[in-house]
């Protein structure tokens, strides 16, 4: 517990969900935050928030919520980034630092631009690379980020003032703070993250509409449960990500429909070496990766 000033003196938190509640949780046990301000629809959720010590009080009115913040945080799915930011652009303080926690960054980039016509320079987009298949306040926990990566991507506009007081948010809950470029990023996740999720809805879903179905899940074992855990995340998120990170998620099914067509006809064509050597570079690969 830390002592003297917090970092921050009133939080607010919009979407206080397995994301915004673990960051309010973390900057809690660090002692580095005054007041936690939460904001979403629903009243159950929040006040579960309340009740757990997530946030002092809540707002169901995200302009009402971010009066008199020193920062807040947008921690809703992609969709809702929009709307959120331009509910509350009228009544933020004229210090205020505003970043958000989206999966995607080009798309809150471009929803950004629409609604100010420029970067703000209090703006700093951020995606904690740090989840789990739940959702929802009870899901949140503070250790959620520690040892885990953040990506920011500020732009030229943002203000290093502000940029600075994000990265330290962040460490302060046990990060490693990384900068990238916008388009990198959506094209790095879009391989690491959105690919997988796709594939796993897919294969799931294919199963699932198979007349044996119950048969087959019966004897799902080790392989598939780990392969397929991912499929129960929130489906409006992932909606809300293969929308907002079309064009790089197309171009990643794409090259994966190409190398999965390949193995197909090798197996077709009993070519047994080439099997083989698909299966031995995953391995060699996947033996080399840190992965915890
Ligand atoms: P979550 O647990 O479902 O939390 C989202 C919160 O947003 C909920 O508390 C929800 O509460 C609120 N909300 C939804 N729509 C809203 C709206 N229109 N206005 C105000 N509040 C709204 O989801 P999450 O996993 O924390 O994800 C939040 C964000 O983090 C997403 O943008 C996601 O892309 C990103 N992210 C997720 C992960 C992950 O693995 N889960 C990892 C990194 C980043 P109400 O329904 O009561 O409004």
């Amino acid at each position: 517990m830390a002592t003297g000033r917090p970092l921050i003196q009133r939080l607010c938190i919009i979407g206080v969900g397995l994301i915004g509640g673990s960051l309010a949780r973390a900057l809690r046990d660090a002692g580095q935050v005054g007041e936690v301000i939460g904001c979403g629809r629903g009243e159950d959720n929040l006040q579960a928030a309340v009740r757990l010590g997530v946030i002092d009080r809540y707002l169901t009115d995200p302009a009402q919520a971010v009066a008199g913040a020193d920062v807040v945080v947008i921690a809703v799915p992609l969709g809702a980034i929009e709307p959120v930011l331009r509910a509350i652009v009228p009544s933020l303080s004229t210090d205020a630092v505003v970043t958000d926690v989206g999966s995607a960054k080009g798309s809150v980039v471009a929803d950004v631009q629409r609604i100010y016509g420029a970067i703000p320079p209090y703006f700093v987009p951020g995606h904690p690379i740090a989840g789990t298949e739940q959702s929802g306040v009870e899901a949140s926990f503070a250790t959620l980020f520690q040892g885990r990566r953040v990506i920011l991507t500020p732009l030229a506009e943002t203000s290093a003032a502000a940029h600075r007081l994000i990265q330290r948010m962040w460490q302060l809950t046990g990060a490693e703070v990384i900068d990238m470029g916008v388009r990198h990023h959506d094209a790095v996740l879009a391989a690491t993250s959105h690919l997988p999720h796709i594939l796993a809805y897919t294969l799931v879903d294919t199963l699932a509409r198979l007349d044996d179905r119950a048969e087959i899940f019966r004897y799902a074992a080790g392989g598939f449960r780990d392969f397929s855990r991912i499929a129960s995340s929130d489906p409006k998120m992932w909606h809300d990500i293969c929308v907002a990170n079309r064009e790089q998620l197309l171009e990643m099914i794409a090259l994966f429909s190409v190398d999965l067509e390949r193995l197909a006809a090798a197996i077709r064509n009993d070519d047994r070496a080439a099997v083989l050597a698909t299966f031995q570079r995953a391995k060699r690969a996947r033996d080399n990766l840190y992965l915890d």
